[in-house]
């Protein structure tokens, strides 16, 4: 199906800057050469341990950031280096993100009317009753009251406020949602409720989605494929079913080791890998395989060169030498 976003070796480095003249005395590598398409209507997860990239990634494709090299091609349009208002015009509208914690993005003195209607206000949508309208219909896609527009957001709990921060993402109808660890704050029950609303709402609106998160269970429920990533690379990529039943890089296999997972009676039982040695800072990756420092499987050539990235089954991408 058609491609909606493309990152063509996106790169974001951040300058470290130290002294009284502070001078750029290093970078920090956040994210160092993405590649990735993610097709209309799908959910793409990501997932990697903190520090690894990944919220750079989401923040950099909705241009919070600019990114250091690379491109974001969006519904075939490079977005990489434009202005803010070109972004204003043509891009804020249709990417919108969801942040972890929804009590700190949400502003406390304002009623749900004003903090959903926003965006709405920003982008000149709606006159004054069909704004209230609107809003009111956003609440109830999301499960909530319309009668709820007059109140505030401590009235709410932490699922319920969630709620509110997808309906004021949902207010400007965009393409893309990018969640970043959207869940992870919450209850499991709520967890799943959530996860569940935004199924939903996905299909009524054909959204696409890139699921950010740190919880291999949470990635597993929603994401159609997952994506893996290790100091600002990606390591792996693949469907959600071959990702979890025959994960190919050494990382995820370790990864996926540490999560427990129901079996069958009779089934193989996986054996637990524990990783050596410490997270690299991302100032000073390591060079050749940026994981050689903790692989298991690592050999000479790993501390040399960067693996490629690429397909090595159909749709199966990964970075790692064992497959070249
Ligand atoms: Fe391990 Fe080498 Fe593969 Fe890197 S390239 S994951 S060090 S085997
Ligand atoms: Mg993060």
């Amino acid at each position: 199906s058609e491609t909606l976003l493309e990152l063509q070796d996106l790169k974001k480095h951040f300058p470290i800057k130290a002294g009284l003249m502070q001078k750029t005395v290093g970078h920090i590598k956040a994210v160092d050469g993405i590649n990735l398409k993610v097709k209309k209507g799908e959910t793409l997860g990501i997932v990697g341990e903190s520090g690894c990239g990944k919220s750079t990634v989401g923040r950099t494709i909705i241009r919070l950031y600019e990114p250091t090299d690379g491109k974001i091609i969006f519904n075939g349009k490079d977005i990489s280096h434009l202005s803010e208002s070109d972004l204003r015009r043509d891009v804020r509208k249709n990417i919108q993100m969801i942040f972890q914690d929804p009590f700190a993005s949400l502003n406390p003195r304002k009623t749900l009317r004003s903090i959903i209607r926003e965006p709405l206000d920003t982008h000149h949508l709606y006159k004054n009753k069909e704004r209230d309208q609107h809003v009111e219909s956003l609440l109830e896609k999301v499960g909530l009251n319309a009668s709820f527009i007059n109140r505030y957001p401590h009235e709410f709990s932490g699922g319920q406020r969630q709620r509110i921060g997808i309906a004021r993402t949902l207010a400007l109808n965009p393409e893309l949602i990018i969640a970043d660890e959207a869940v992870s704050a919450l209850d499991v029950s709520i967890q799943a409720q959530i996860i569940n609303l935004m199924e939903d709402l996905q299909e009524e609106f054909g959204l696409t989605y890139i699921f950010i998160s740190h919880d291999l269970s949470v990635v597993r429920h929603i994401s159609d494929r997952v994506g893996v990533m290790y100091l600002g690379k990606m390591m792996e990529l693949a469907s959600k079913a071959d990702l979890y039943s025959e994960p190919l890089h050494p990382y995820t296999q370790a990864l996926l080791s540490a999560v427990p997972v129901p079996r069958k009676k009779g089934a193989m039982k996986r054996e637990r890998i524990i990783l050596k040695g410490e997270l690299p800072s991302p100032s000073n990756p390591p060079k050749g395989c940026v994981f050689h420092t903790r692989c298991p499987a690592a050999f000479d050539l790993c501390r040399q060169v960067d693996p490629e990235f690429k397909e090595v089954k159909n749709n199966h991408f990964v970075a790692c030498h064992l497959y070249t």
